[in-house]
């Protein structure tokens, strides 16, 4: 835990940019999940932490990385697997775990924790604020980054628009994950791209639907710093702004939503094990996906390209199950149990019961230009009980 006085955005960025790589370049818990850089085969991957800021003292709560998401073949009914493994998600899913256990710490009465608990009802502590560290620009629409002033839109972002009407330059369009389009269909990702999903948390908070049933309010984040190499362009900031939590990526601005905006800070590449440090040795992301929270101090790792825990025979479609991630739809299902009873109930028909959410949720997805992933093939994988 570290204390600041903030005067500027760039002294938060650099001052968060510190906290998250000084505690994964050193930590000996790491050690053994880092990318591997081997022979001539290097390996890249993506970074990405949340803190909580209380009080001025700032605290590392989770930590992720990974740069793949599933092909829709890989999906599973029993919400089993994590469609998608990019570092952003990860490490929000790993936050929500986290917000969970404090939930149960506030039902119990325990005034340490960051919820207050009263007429069943749980609400952030307002002294309490949530950043977001990631050690490059979100995948989609805020990759677009200007590479000098004469630039409009030099970043190719690897990103694919939904049902690929557009071309990769388009800006302020809505995205699924990377995928090259020679690849068949059933082995593409359903997953929306890291800028529409952040861009998502800004208008209905980062709490999900499941969790948005039992808080007062939504819960935003007070930053997002990013680390790129062309963090020196003032515009790029504008760039970002228009991907993460722009009016602009809406076309129909009479059906106004609020659209949270936190301070966006763009800082030097720094992380070691980023694309951006030697480029001229790196060749290849890195297929696995590392996750840890401060709950559950325990790092886990992740096969990137079929959600489930390292040692997996992922052939076996069966046996998936025993190599489930502790932050999966089904085990996350399970854990808000202890405040929502939601006995017999469908994860989706549970998700359903967040109206308000699921409301704003919708008119978000219909005026976004460029749209959503397809609501009822994604529904289908939503279908599951807790055993
Ligand atoms: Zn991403």
């Amino acid at each position: 835990m570290e204390a600041l006085q903030i005067s500027k955005e760039s002294q938060l960025g650099t001052f968060i940019q510190s906290l998250v790589l000084d505690f994964y370049h050193k930590a000996p818990a790491y050690d053994k999940v880092r990318p591997q850089i081997k022979c001539d085969t290097k390996q890249w991957t993506v970074l990405a932490a949340f803190l909580m800021e209380r009080e001025g003292i700032f605290q590392i709560i989770s930590l992720a990385t990974g740069t793949k998401s599933i092909p829709r073949s890989a999906m599973n009914e029993e919400g089993y697997v994590l469609n998608d493994c990019h570092a952003e998600v990860l490490a929000r899913r790993s936050l929500l775990k986290y917000l969970i256990s404090e939930m149960a710490k506030s039902k119990q009465g325990e005034i340490s924790s960051i919820f207050a608990f009263g007429n069943g009802i749980l609400k952030l502590k307002d002294s309490i604020r949530f950043h977001l560290y990631i050690s490059e620009p979100p995948c989609g629409d805020s990759s677009l980054l200007h590479q000098s002033d004469q630039d409009q839109f030099s970043h190719w972002t690897g990103a694919k628009s939904v049902g690929e009407k557009a071309s990769s330059k388009v800006v302020g369009i809505t995205r699924t994950k990377c995928g090259r389009s020679d690849i068949r269909e059933d082995q593409r990702s359903e997953s929306m791209s890291c800028s529409d999903k952040i861009l998502k948390w800004n208008a209905l908070g980062f709490q999900g639907a499941l969790l948005d049933r039992i808080l007062q309010t939504p819960i935003y984040l007070t930053s997002i710093t990013i680390e790129s190499p062309y963090f020196m362009l003032d515009s790029n900031i504008e760039v970002l702004k228009r991907g993460l939590c722009s009016h602009h990526r809406l076309k129909d601005a009479s059906k106004l939503i609020f659209v949270n905006e936190p301070i966006l800070c763009l800082v030097q590449p720094r992380f070691l094990y980023g694309r951006y440090l030697k480029p001229d040795q790196i060749s290849q992301p890195c297929g696995h996906s590392m996750t840890w929270s401060v709950d559950n101090s325990k790092v886990q790792m992740i096969i990137g390209n079929f959600g489930v825990k390292q040692g997996a025979n992922v052939k076996n479609k069966k046996l998936l199950k025993n190599f489930r991630s502790d932050i999966c739809d089904h085990e996350f299902f399970k854990a808000v149990q202890q405040f929502a009873g939601d006995e017999g109930k469908t994860y989706f028909e549970a998700k359903a019961l967040a109206k308000e959410y699921q409301h704003k949720k919708q008119i978000l997805q219909e005026i976004l230009v460029g749209g959503w992933t397809d609501k009822e093939f994604k529904a289908k994988y939503q279908q599951f009980k807790l055993e």
